[in-house]
């Protein structure tokens, strides 16, 4: 049995990332600053997008959205419930109400054929989850948004590397949200990034992501603009938040951003590993491959445990992995059967059912670019000898 314990997952920082923090931490600007304004300048190029706003977290992006589409009281949202609550949280916050749509049970993505059917004339917004870093049925989900008139929000927080058509998940009319917390792909610890090719929608969501007023501090004070002669009065123009990033966030990010390259082919060898060793082992079922053309970003690898073959519960199944010393995620739940979910919405219980017999099984086995191959083979010997 292994002797040390694999978490399901670890960031990569190296020396790159830690001169670059500390580069920050000596120059005397801390908070939002140069090194966001790179970073938004980066990103935005590296999906091809238009605007890019960053954020002090993913779930921070979705309100920034959210509020700047201006839903209104009763306004539906459509979005899976196989998914984290932050997005779900963040329709309810806006006074918006979620209704959860089904899963295609292979992929695991949004049915779009489900969300049809749940759109009323209530409906404003298709919010999709890009899950696990495949991309979401992108051309049939935009074709709804069309025929009904409804704005497309992609909760793209495992989705940095990932592509639909060739593009970077981001690029084009799209308003995506991406988080770079630190599980995901692209990390800085914490952070966000909203990308939109509406300038509108960009303005707005910089106003409410710094106490709604017109000039960010560090335009204010930053070195560069030290000259007190050109230094403007602030106004305030809406009650916004407080969500911004900061320079040492960003810096971090820069530096991840450059390594995209190289830590998506490492997930990827490691992903092609996994697929191979769990081929034949009965009651491990890898979920499919999209039948659209897409890049996996393989933020997560996960596989959905059969009760009715191994003879235990996937719960049971993970503990038997952890006796192993080898950690897993669960990567979701349903958001419709969390407590307080089943108090506002009781009707989603029962309706969603590919939805709940995928939380049931599914399970994230560990994946980060540092794991090594032997990592993989413990993973998958624990995995043979439980099943
Ligand atoms: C991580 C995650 C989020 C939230 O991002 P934060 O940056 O942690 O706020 C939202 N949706 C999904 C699917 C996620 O995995």
């Amino acid at each position: 049995m292994r002797g040390e314990f694999l978490p399901f997952c670890r960031p990569s920082m190296g020396d790159e990332e830690l001169a670059a923090v500390e580069e920050v931490l000596r120059s005397g600007w801390i908070t939002s600053g140069p090194r966001v304004l790179k970073l938004e300048e980066e990103f935005r190029a590296f999906v091809g997008a238009s605007h890019a706003v960053s954020s002090s977290s993913g779930t921070a992006g979705f309100h920034l959205a959210l509020e700047a589409l201006k839903l209104e009281e009763g306004d539906e949202v459509i979005t899976p419930s196989l998914t984290w609550p932050s997005p779900v949280n963040m329709i309810e916050k806006v006074g918006a109400r979620p209704v959860f749509a089904d899963i295609d049970p292979r992929t695991l993505q949004l049915d779009p054929a489900s969300v049809e059917a749940r759109i009323t004339s209530r409906t404003r917004v298709i919010f999709p989850v890009h899950f696990a870093g495949q991309s979401a049925d992108l051309d049939a989900l935009r074709e709804l948004c069309r025929e009904h008139g409804l704005r497309l929000l992609e909760d793209a927080a495992h989705a940095v590397g990932t592509r639909y058509r060739d593009r970077p998940i981001g690029s084009g009319e799209s308003l995506a949200v991406f988080s770079f917390q630190a599980i995901k792909n692209l990390t800085c610890a914490e952070g966000g990034m909203v990308v939109t090719a509406d300038a509108e929608l960009a303005e707005r969501m910089r106003l409410l992501r710094f106490h709604g007023v017109t000039r960010d501090a560090w335009k204010r004070n930053a070195a560069e603009d030290y000259d007190t002669s050109r230094r403007e009065d602030y106004d305030v123009l809406e009650a916004g938040w407080k969500y911004n990033l900061t320079d040492i966030q960003a810096a971090l990010a820069c530096v991840q951003l450059r390594r995209q390259k190289e830590l998506r082919a490492r997930r990827e060898v490691l992903a092609g590993l996994y697929d191979e060793a769990l081929a034949g082992v009965p009651g491990i079922v890898r979920p499919a491959r999209v039948s659209y053309p897409s890049r996996h970003a393989w933020h997560l690898y996960v596989v959905l445990v059969e009760p009715e073959v191994l003879g235990r519960t996937r719960n049971e199944f993970r503990d038997e992995l952890k006796a192993r010393n080898i950690g897993t995620g669960l990567h979701f739940l349903a958001v419709h059967r969390t407590t307080l979910y089943r108090e506002l919405y009781p009707q989603y219980e029962g309706a969603l059912p590919h939805t709940e017999s995928v939380a049931d099984r599914i399970l994230s086995l560990p994946l980060f670019p540092d794991m090594t191959e032997g990592d993989v083979s413990d993973v998958v010997g624990a995995i043979r000898e439980i099943s």
